[in-house]
């Protein structure tokens, strides 16, 4: 039984450092003065691709004592003292515990992307249908191949993306990359410059209090009178998203945070020509970027900053956060069967 397999070892140091050990069912607790810290002694984790954000977590995994095999890592010169590296096959996929998928998880083939490869990888019915049962599926955001696949052979699938946590963390690298990108692409500074936010999400609300405290002048666009009450409170100025056409008038530099077509034609119409614009919805962005180039203004979509700007950072957040997930949803797994 399972049960049996994954029978661990939980000590206990109190604080004069004498100890007691007992059995539990759950990845070992080793609980140092008072500082806690879970271990994943006899979990099987198996990487399949991704970029160098991964390599934080596979190292926070081997650092955890996580027995780890990797898939897609044959160029990686790094070596991974603790981790094995395996072409994918199906003996694989139906002894693991946790499978880490890259940020992107899959494309709608089932691809998997590595940038320590240079083979194709391509996760099919027949993989999901080997899982072990009780594995969890960790990725940044999945694909209908992936939901499918995992809905249909009823496997747990946690996109961590979807976080507020994760969503927050993120929002600090990928603020300074936009702000790295205003810098670059403007000859003016960023202190006391006029300076829009559409959207007061997580990215936007970090947005707009790095471009404030960088003495920006400040107005951000929202829809909810709750967003805009927090908007005033910020010390910023705040204006609700159908006035936007009359608010972009005397903008040097917007940024838009809301994944929906937000800066039209007919807005861009409005803006001056210098008026540089950073879209940093997911793809395709909000801004109509066919007509900002006819218009002459400069709009770029910046997707993907924290990876691009700080992947170590990202590397350590999404760390960070799986192994606090893998170690609760595996405790709760063995604890209920
Ligand atoms: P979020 O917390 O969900 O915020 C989204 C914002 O957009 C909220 O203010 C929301 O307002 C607003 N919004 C959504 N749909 C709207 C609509 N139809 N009309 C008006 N407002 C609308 O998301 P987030 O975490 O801040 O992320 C924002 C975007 O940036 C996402 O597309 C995300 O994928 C992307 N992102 C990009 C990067 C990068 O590197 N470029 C990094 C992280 C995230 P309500 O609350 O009123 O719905």
């Amino acid at each position: 039984m399972r049960v049996e397999r994954n029978e661990f070892r939980q000590t206990i140091f109190n604080l004069n450092d004498e100890f007691t050990t007992f059995k539990v069912y759950f990845p070992v607790v080793n609980c140092l003065k008072g500082v806690i810290c879970l271990m994943f002694t006899g979990i099987q984790a198996t990487f399949i691709g991704g970029d160098a954000r991964q390599l934080e977590v596979i190292k926070k995994f081997i650092e955890l004592d996580a027995s780890v095999t990797l898939i897609g890592f044959d160029n990686l010169d790094s070596n991974f003292t603790g981790a094995v590296k395996k072409d994918l096959s199906l003996e694989v996929l139906q002894s693991t515990d946790a499978l880490i998928l890259p940020i992107v998880g899959t494309d709608d083939e089932g691809h998997v992307e590595s940038i320590f490869c240079s083979k194709s990888i391509k996760l099919t019915a027949m993989h999901f249908k080997a899982m072990n049962p009780n594995i969890v599926i960790y990725t940044g955001m999945s694909k209908t191949f992936l939901r499918e696949q995992c809905q249909s052979n009823q496997l747990q699938l946690t996109e961590i993306l979807d976080r507020d946590d994760v969503a927050i963390y993120n929002s600090i690298p990928t603020v300074e990359g936009a702000l790295m990108m205003a810098i670059q692409n403007t000859d003016i500074t960023i202190h006391g410059s006029s300076c829009m936010v559409l959207g007061l999400g997580r990215v936007g609300m970090s947005m707009a209090r790095a471009l404030h405290s960088l003495g920006a002048d400040v107005k951000v666009g929202a829809r909810k009178p709750a967003d805009l009450a927090r908007i005033y409170e910020m010390g910023l100025t705040p204006f609700e998203l159908q006035e936007l056409s009359e608010q972009v008038e005397d903008v040097d530099i917007v940024y838009n945070t809301i994944p929906k077509m937000m800066l039209t034609a007919q807005i861009l119409a409005r803006m001056p020509q210098h008026t540089l614009i950073i879209d940093l919805a997911s793809k395709p962005g909000g801004t109509d970027f066919r007509y900002a180039e006819k218009r002459g203004i400069k709009a770029l979509l910046a997707p993907g900053l924290p990876g691009i700007v700080a992947p170590k950072t990202a590397g350590r957040i999404i760390a960070k956060t799986l192994s606090r997930l893998v170690n609760e949803q595996l405790a709760n797994r063995e604890g209920s069967s």
